[in-house]
This record gives C-alpha cells, sequence and structure tokens, in this order.
C-alpha cells in the first residue's frame, strides 16, 4: 500500500492505490501520477514558519496566502516551526486539509545542538575524535526529532581558509580530509542507520558549493576559484557525504566563476545529480533563487525560477518564487514537466524514507517530547565532546593544569561570567542563558578561592548590527578593580576572545583580535602578574601575536556550548588532559589571509637565500603562521620516531612509526600523517594530510602505528575534474601537528 496511514477524508485517492511492491520507488511514482501540475511544484515550495499556530489563522497578508497555499497542498515543506504542538498544528492542515494529503517535511537549523548544545561545528572538529562528533550530532537529532523537526539543515561542510569569514564556525575547517572524515561522522549521527526510526533526521550537506571561499572573508562575496581547487579542495568534504548517504544538499549564496551556485546547472545537475549520481534533493539557500536578481543573472523573478530549476534546485526556500511561477513556465514550455517530476520524486523519496507516509504524526509525540529533551545523558555527551575540543596551545613552567587546593585564583573577563556567549552561534531553540559560564566551572572546584572581576565589556565593533550585545567600545573603568584582584592572585584566569553572537552568518570580521579593549586589559594585568592563563572564546582563529609572546599559559576554548563552564574546569584542573587539535591556521596577522599549511610551492622560496632579494614573503610579517594546522599540546609530552615506508607492494604502501608518551601522565595524540607528491602534472600543496589516529598512552607506554597509502591518498583530480593517480617521487611526514617531526621519501612505481 502507498501509506499505512488512513487518511481521515475518506475520498483521498492515496488510500486507494494499493500497490503491491514495497519499494519506495514504485510508491513515489504512483504518487506522481495522482498529482497535478500545481500540487507537484507545491512539494518544491518551502515556506518559513508564518504564524503563530496557538493564535488565530491569518485573514490577510502574506501569511493568509501561505495559510491557502498550505491548505491546497501547495507548501511541501516548513522550516522554523518547531515544538510538537506547533508542527502537529501545521503537519494536521496539510495531511487533513489538502487534496492528497502528503505530509510536510519540517526542516530546522539543528547546527550544533537543539536545546542542549554542543560545541560549535568548528570547535568540535578540533577534538578530532570522530565517535565524540557523531554522538554529538545524534543528540542533537533525537532533541530535534522529539520536537516535531525531521530535517536539519546540516552538517556543513565548506571548506575555508579566510578566518575573516564568520561562517567558519559552523565547518570543519581548512582541511578536506579531516573535513570529509567529520563529514561523514555528522552525517552518520543525524541520519543513523534508519532515516525511518523516529529518533533521527534527514541531514542536508551545504552549500553547495564555494561558499566558504568567499573573496576577502566577505559573506555573501563572489567566489571565483580553478577547477584544480573546486575539485581538489572543496568537493571531497560533498563526496563524501554524498557516499555517506545523506538525504539533501543545499546550494549557495555566491556565485561561482560567474553563475550563481543556485543557476548553476554544471554544478548541480552535471556533478551531483549525473556524476556522483545523488539520488536525494537540493534545497535551494534561503532567498538564493531570488538573489540570482541582485547577482544579476537573472532578470526578474521569473527569469530566476526558471534558471533555478533548470540548474537543479529543486526546492525553493523563501523566494516564493517556484510556487509563483513555475506552472507558467512550463505551459510556455520555458521548463519540462519532466524536470518538475523529477524534482518532485526526489523530495517525495526523502518523505518516504523517513516514513511520513506511514504516520505524518510520527515525530509529534509531546510524551516524547517531555521525555527525551535535556536528558541527562545529552548532557554527559556534550560535556564530552566539549572537553575534547579544547586545545592547549601554549603552556610554560607548568602554570596548567591548576592546583586543586591552596592556589588563589582571579577570574576577569566579561566572558567569564556569560551564560549565553558559550552557546555561540546558530543555537536558535537553545534558551539565553543556559550555557555554564566558567565562573560556574571553576567554583564547582575550587569554591571561594576564585574572586572574578570583569574588567571590560566584550564589544562588537562600529559596524556591528547584533542588537543582543552590550556595545561599550572604550569603557576601561573595570579596569581597576581587575588588576588589584589580579595583584593579590597566585594565578589570574583570563576569559578573552569574541561573543558566541560575533561569528556566524554575515559576521565577517577585517580585524583578527581580541574586540574592544580586552587587549588593553590582557597588558594591564600582565604589568600586575605574569601568571596568566588566557582562556580564548571565539568562533574563528585569531591573531594574538602579544599574548603567545608574553602569556604564558593559553587555552583554545571556543564557544563550547552548554556545558562549556565544566569542560574548562576540568582541562584548567587536569581532570582531563587536553587533546585537541587545531583545524584551522592561526595566522600571526590578518594580512596573512588566508593562510592555511597545504598550500603551493612557488617559483621563490619562503625563506631568504644569499644575494635573493624578491623572495616570497612580506617586508612587515613572517610566513609562518601562529599556530599552525593540527597543532595543540598536553600536559604530557609524546616522541616520535622510527619512521619506516615500506613500498614493496605498490598498491598498498605501509607506513609505520613508534608514538612514545614521555611524559608523567596519561594523554592522548593525535598522529598525524601527511603526504607530498613531489612532482606532478598539476602541481601539489607542499603537504596535504592524509590519515591520523587519535590514541591514548600512559607515561612511558609506546605504540607502533600503522597507515596505509593507496591510490586514493596518492592521487588526486587534473583540470578535467579526473582523479588520477601519476607514478613518481613522494614524501611521507609524521608528527603531531602540520609542521611535522619526521620525514620520508619513496617512490610509487
Ligand atoms: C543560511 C543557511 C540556513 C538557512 C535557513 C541561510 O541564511 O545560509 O545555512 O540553513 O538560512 O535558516
Amino acid at each position: 500500500v502507498l501509506s499505512s496511514f488512513t487518511y481521515a477524508k475518506k475520498d483521498n485517492p492515496i488510500n486507494e492505490i494499493d500497490t503491491t511492491a514495497s519499494s519506495i520507488e514504485i510508491k513515489v511514482d504512483s504518487l506522481l501520477t495522482l498529482m497535478t501540475l500545481e500540487e507537484k511544484i507545491g512539494q518544491m515550495n518551502q515556506y518559513n514558519g508564518f504564524w503563530n499556530v496557538t493564535g488565530p489563522v491569518p485573514k490577510d497578508g502574506d501569511a493568509a496566502k501561505k495559510y491557502e497555499d498550505l491548505r491546497k497542498g501547495y507548501v511541501g515543506s516548513m522550516l522554523n516551526v518547531t515544538g510538537v504542538e506547533n508542527v502537529r498544528a501545521v503537519q494536521k492542515i496539510a495531511v487533513e486539509e489538502s487534496r492528497l494529503g502528503i505530509p510536510l517535511i519540517i526542516g530546522f537549523d539543528v547546527i550544533h545542538g537543539f536545546k542542549t548544545i554542543s560545541p560549535i561545528p568548528l570547535a568540535e572538529s578540533a577534538s578530532w575524535d570522530l565517535e565524540a562528533i557523531e554522538r554529538s550530532a545524534q543528540v542533537a537529532a533525537e532533541e530535534a526529532a522529539a520536537s516535531g523537526i525531521n530535517w536539519t539543515f546540516a552538517p556543513m561542510i565548506d571548506i575555508s581558509r579566510d578566518a575573516r569569514w564568520g561562517r567558519v564556525m559552523e565547518g570543519a575547517g581548512e582541511d578536506p580530509y579531516l573535513g570529509s572524515k567529520i563529514a561523514i561522522a555528522r552525517v552518520k549521527g543525524f541520519q543513523g542507520d534508519d532515516l525511518s526510526k523516529v529518533n533521527t533526521i534527514a541531514a542536508c550537506a551545504k552549500h553547495f558549493a564555494g561558499y566558504g571561499f568567499s573573496e576577502s572573508g566577505k559573506d555573501y562575496n563572489t567566489v571565483d576559484v580553478g577547477t584544480s581547487t573546486l575539485y581538489n579542495i572543496i568537493f571531497p568534504p560533498f563526496i563524501a557525504a554524498k557516499d555517506a548517504g545523506v538525504a539533501t544538499f543545499m546550494n549557495s549564496f555566491n556565485e561561482l566563476n560567474g553563475i550563481p551556485a543556485t543557476g548553476n546547472k554544471y554544478l548541480q545537475r552535471d556533478i551531483l545529480k549525473s556524476k556522483w549520481d545523488f539520488k536525494g534533493f537540493m534545497v535551494s539557500d534561503w532567498g538564493s533563487i531570488s538573489e540570482m536578481i541582485n547577482h544579476k543573472y537573472a532578470k526578474d523573478g521569473k527569469h530566476a525560477a526558471e534558471l533555478a530549476i533548470n540548474a537543479g534546485s529543486d526546492m525553493d526556500m523563501e523566494s516564493n518564487l517556484y510556487v509563483k511561477e513555475l506552472a507558467g513556465l512550463v505551459r510556455e514550455g520555458k521548463v519540462k514537466e519532466e524536470l518538475i517530476d523529477d524534482a518532485v520524486k526526489r523530495i517525495l523519496r526523502v518523505k518516504f524514507q523517513l516514513g511520513l507516509f506511514d504516520d505524518p504524526y510520527k515525530y509529534c509525540n509531546e510524551s516524547r517530547e517531555k521525555e527525551i529533551i535535556g536528558k541527562q545523558e545529552f548532557h554527559d555527551a556534550v560535556l564530552d565532546v566539549a572537553k575534547k575540543s579544547i586545545v592547549l596551545l601554549k603552556n610554560e613552567n607548568n602554570l596548567l593544569p591548576l592546583k586543586k587546593n591552596g592556589q588563589k585564583i582571579a577570574l576577569i573577563g566579561a566572558l567569564a561570567g556569560d551564560k549565553t556567549s558559550p552557546l555561540g552561534s546558530w543555537r536558535i531553540a537553545a534558551d539565553d542563558g543556559t550555557a555554564v559560564s566558567v565562573l560556574e566551572g571553576l567554583k564547582s572546584y575550587s569554591g571561594n578561592s576564585i574572586i572574578y572581576e570583569k574588567g571590560a565589556d566584550v564589544t562588537i565593533g562600529k559596524t556591528e548590527f547584533i542588537s543582543e550585545l552590550t556595545i561599550n567600545e572604550t569603557d576601561t573603568s573595570g579596569f581597576a578593580k581587575a588588576i588589584a584582584v589580579a595583584k593579590s592572585a597566585d594565578v589570574v584566569v583570563m576569559v578573552l576572545g569574541e561573543h558566541g553572537l560575533q561569528s556566524g552568518e554575515g559576521r565577517s570580521r577585517v580585524n583578527l583580535d581580541l574586540p574592544g579593549v580586552q587587549q588593553e586589559l590582557l597588558e594591564a594585568v600582565y604589568k600586575v602578574n605574569k601568571n596568566i592563563v588566557l582562556v580564548l572564546n571565539n568562533g574563528r582563529p585569531l591573531a594574538i601575536n602579544w599574548a603567545d609572546e608574553h602569556i604564558p599559559a593559553i587555552v583554545e576554548a571556543w564557544h563550547l556550548g552548554t556545558q562549556s563552564g565544566h569542560a574548562i574546569a576540568q582541562v584548567l584542573y587536569g581532570d582531563y588532559n587536553p587533546s585537541g587539535k587545531l583545524p584551522m591556521t592561526f595566522p600571526k596577522h590578518v594580512g596573512q589571509m588566508p593562510l592555511y599549511y597545504n598550500y603551493k610551492a612557488t617559483g621563490r622560496p619562503t625563506i631568504p637565500a644569499p644575494g635573493l632579494v624578491f623572495w616570497a614573503h612580506y617586508q612587515d610579517e613572517v610566513n609562518e603562521p601562529l599556530y599552525p594546522f593540527g597543532h595543540g599540546l598536553s600536559y604530557t609530552t609524546f616522541k616520535y620516531s622510527n619512521l619506516k615506508v615500506d613500498s614493496s607492494n605498490m598498491k598498498e604502501i605501509v607506513v609505520s612509526f613508534d608514538l612514545k608518551n614521555t611524559g608523567k601522565v596519561k594523554g592522548k595524540e593525535v598522529a598525524q600523517l601527511y603526504v607530498q607528491d613531489l612532482y606532478a602534472s598539476v602541481t601539489r600543496p607542499v603537504k596535504e594530510l592524509k590519515g591520523f589516529e587519535l590514541l591514548e598512552l600512559h607515561p612511558n607506554e609506546s605504540k607502533t602505528i600503522k597507515f596505509l597509502l593507496t591510490d586514493k591518498e596518492l592521487g588526486f583530480y587534473d583540470n578535467t575534474g579526473q582523479f588520477i593517480v601519476e607514478p613518481g617521487e613522494f614524501k611521507v611526514f609524521i608528527g603531531g601537528s602540520s609542521k611535522t617531526i619526521l620525514e620520508q621519501q619513496f617512490e610509487l612505481k
């Protein structure tokens, strides 16, 4: 049968169709035969939540039109409707009032948690712990599903090399290999192994493609990249997500090499749907169909709709143009009905996979909602990933870990007391003030030996629009009190950086410094007490040169979500030995942007050579980053030795080495393998991550680690988009960061 749900309206044709075959394809095809052109187009239309369902039904204006569309079956999906009561109300209209009763798919930005918030994705990526990342996505899916949602617009898997771009907080950083592994973990976490289960939701790989390469890091800006970068850097996480079975894709706001992604047939039809054989559907980004007019690519709304569907955008998020224009375009012969059918089938397929035809209300269960959201085990899971996301950037004189007794601690910084900022950007469903602050976290360890002073507000810069934040550009009136507590303390913990809402969409920056007067505060406190532990809160790499030169201990704590303060306290007091590694390069200066470890060699050296005046460098800053990709310290030390490359079997080259814990405490290390193709028909990066292993070692314990290199790791995409493997000289590098320790050359025959 087409649906195991019995529709209330007895004359619903859906109830009559009985296909004995159980396959989803047959069900989709038979349902399609029942649909009018307008109903088909309706499936391709997604509206934002347009009225408060507990209030009266909208009577006029835009909301009334949308309400009518919903009743007519001209809406296939809604976003930003959450909570069982609300979801049930809209679903009921779609299912019980429209002619065919096709259920809605309910989308939401479940980016890093729903109510119980995980670290921002960039932070989680610093854990390099794929299991913890998968678990975090699973927690998010369970809570969202319990709230009526069945589709998340995540994971965001845009590779980015520019810390100025505010959306780096949403991704996995700069590296396509790590980014691909994390993309798979997140897709698996959201979708589980069976989409029809009530605690899993459909995932969405976004933004296809190139959004992370927005020129000068300015959000929505032009993207112009060549084939090599597109195939070797931008595409791999998308291929990985597709192979992991991601149900949907989202296109992006940017143009790519002159064609907006939303109207880009090469990306959506030729690559994704044909070459990669993707069977799910492509949703536009918010209003990105109509934005093609602003891009100067579409003449008007009608033209934009035509370009978008012909290019392969299956669902229109909030441009309202498909529902308005597509039927006319089909009748005029400008859009083939086959394309509409193909889009609708893709959308229906996902709805069947989710089991919405078996029970459209399966995600709408009030008692599940009550029981599941905020469960203790979810808090445990987000705490687990939060502490694993912390990166120890610097630790001189063993200032860390702090001593649990007998140390008087001054805690300084507005962010230290903040219970909202740690939730970060993109946590729409979570309530303000629900994060554990650093102050609370530290107090749970040391109670009264902590004295707190704010010192100064976190400010957001003159051009920022975020109304939620205190704008206090130059106020240094709190300095005196902060200096006084610092003077009398053994150790000063300063929590500085960006507010959680200073990164995210539309939140690009031209400076990568500590905003407002925080740098001044840091320097003022340093004058009276040099024993400073700087805890950074931020959604992007920061250029903190001065701090690196002066401050003995620096901890990268990002925006860690609901359990932030507990995670930070566990690391500062040594109950968790930090194991995170940077997923993005930290620059010394914003002018180095874009800065990334897997760069290409040039014709000129990057270090000075005798007699060479014109070498590849800046006059006023070094080439090196402040902290390289993959960097992260521990309270113990590790030694790498004994690198061997066995290339007797060309199909599977074996790289092995020993890793030893040479310090005094148990610790985790992410051992990293990098490869360089020494010369090739298309130039290759100086180094590329091709393997990593996260392992825990006791003091003095050592382990031999093995990596296998196959064509997959040694090949690359040429400038026609073909994956090729070229024989020749290669190098492998091993170490605890991209600044590797051991290297060896071998020949691939
Ligand atoms: C963002 C998407 C997001 C969508 C829906 C857009 O502005 O670019 O990533 O999923 O809004 O909220």
